[in-house]
């Protein structure tokens, strides 16, 4: 009985890893479209097609987990296949057995009536023919081929979202790709609407937790289903950069500020705390968003001692005020001199360039400019 015990629960562990495979077996290949790929294809060839195919796999495979098990049992002696067949065997064990047979069975049944007419059947050729609607001479495969071609362009946008699902946006299209299914949304009549936001840490300074935010996917398209997805807080500046769709939130959420907008924010209040620059002159527009006046310069006030062997020396700049503090800021983070933030220490150890002399400056260096015109009577600098 412990043997049968153990074979449940390391049979059990199987099929959990097989529906949901943990990453680290996602990183050996130990996936079901990994051990499929030689009739898979590739992905970048034909998306669609691939999708197709991998669904079915997937299908297959989940639904002969039942059935593995019932051989498995009879494998190790667990049970006797003879007994139970023509034996005297409790017919209990008969009547599950061919349970085990239904899923398999049936699956192959949707599997033969989805491949007739060229897979025109399959869930994910019948989400793409909604877009044929109105023009009698277009069908799935045309619209497939131009997922197709999206798809092998370099400006698509790839988010795995959890080890079986997937978000991909490419010029014109928004999917989610899950273990069996395809959703599409055409951009140009969809809308996305951020409606949800689940935090799984409290927040620290540096540390947001783990935050995701559930969008969904509205299509105007006649036919076309909405879908949800869920992205990770960190993805949601490259997700909502290419998303060409109009976003809105609803108003009750709140969404929690971003780790680089974190950043800023502590950036911004150790610049506010250094001497500020009085300038005479007056204040240029920003030479970077061309949008808010430059209130920034950068005055070496850091001692000549560099932090670190590899970092180097803080110089003068002689730069006139030309960026204004976000977008000074953004630079900092985007160009500084050593590697990932990921720590109080290293953020502020950090060293960038000037963005115009490239002289290199930290933290300390930057003031914020405070313009004073001169008076025509009593002028001093
Ligand atoms: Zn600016
Ligand atoms: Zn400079
Ligand atoms: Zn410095």
């Amino acid at each position: 009985m412990s043997n049968l015990f153990a074979f449940t629960t390391f049979y059990g562990l199987f099929a959990a890893c097989v529906f949901y495979p943990p990453k680290e077996f996602v990183s050996m290949g130990f996936t079901i479209s990994e051990l499929a790929s030689l009739w898979l294809g590739q992905e970048l060839d034909s998306f669609i097609q691939y999708h197709i195919k991998r669904s079915i796999v997937t299908l297959m495979v989940h639904s002969l987990l039942p059935f593995g098990y019932v051989v498995g049992l009879a494998m190790r002696g667990h049970i006797d296949a003879v007994q139970i067949l023509f034996g005297s065997e409790n017919p209990i064990w008969l009547t599950l057995c061919i349970c085990t047979l239904i899923g398999p069975m049936y699956t192959l049944y949707k599997i033969l009536t989805w491949s007739k007419n060229n897979w025109s059947k399959h869930p994910i050729a019948k989400n793409l023919s909604i877009y044929c609607a109105g023009d009698e001479n277009r069908t799935w495969t045309d619209i497939a081929s131009n997922i197709n071609r999206e798809f092998m362009s370099i400006s698509k946008l790839q988010i795995a979202t959890n080890t079986t699902t997937k978000v991909v946006v490419t010029d014109n299209w928004i999917m989610q790709v899950s273990p069996y299914k395809l959703d599409i949304a055409y951009q140009a009549n969809s809308s996305l609407v951020g409606y949800k936001v689940d935090i799984y840490q409290s927040t620290t300074t540096f540390n947001i937790g783990t935050v995701y935010a559930k969008y969904r996917v509205c299509t105007r398209q006649p036919g076309g289903r909405n879908f949800t997805i869920r992205l990770n807080f960190n993805d949601m500046e490259n997700f909502t950069g290419k998303i060409l769709m109009p976003i809105t939130t609803e108003p009750s959420l709140a969404f929690p500020k971003t780790m680089k907008e974190l950043w800023m924010d502590e950036i911004k209040q150790v610049i506010a705390d250094n001497p500020v620059y009085i300038s005479h002159e007056e204040l240029e527009k920003c030479a970077v968003c061309i949008n808010a006046t430059s209130n920034i310069k950068l005055i070496k006030r850091c001692p000549d001692i560099p932090i670190r062997d590899d970092m180097p020396l803080c110089k003068i700049c002689n730069c006139p005020p030309r960026s204004c503090i976000d977008c000074l800021v953004k630079w900092f983070i985007a160009k500084s001199v050593t590697g990932e933030v990921d720590q109080d220490e290293s953020f502020f150890q950090r060293k960038s360039s000037c963005p115009q002399c490239r002289s290199t400056f930290c933290l300390l260096d930057i003031s914020y400019v405070k313009y004073e015109p001169v008076e025509p009577s009593a002028s001093k600098s």
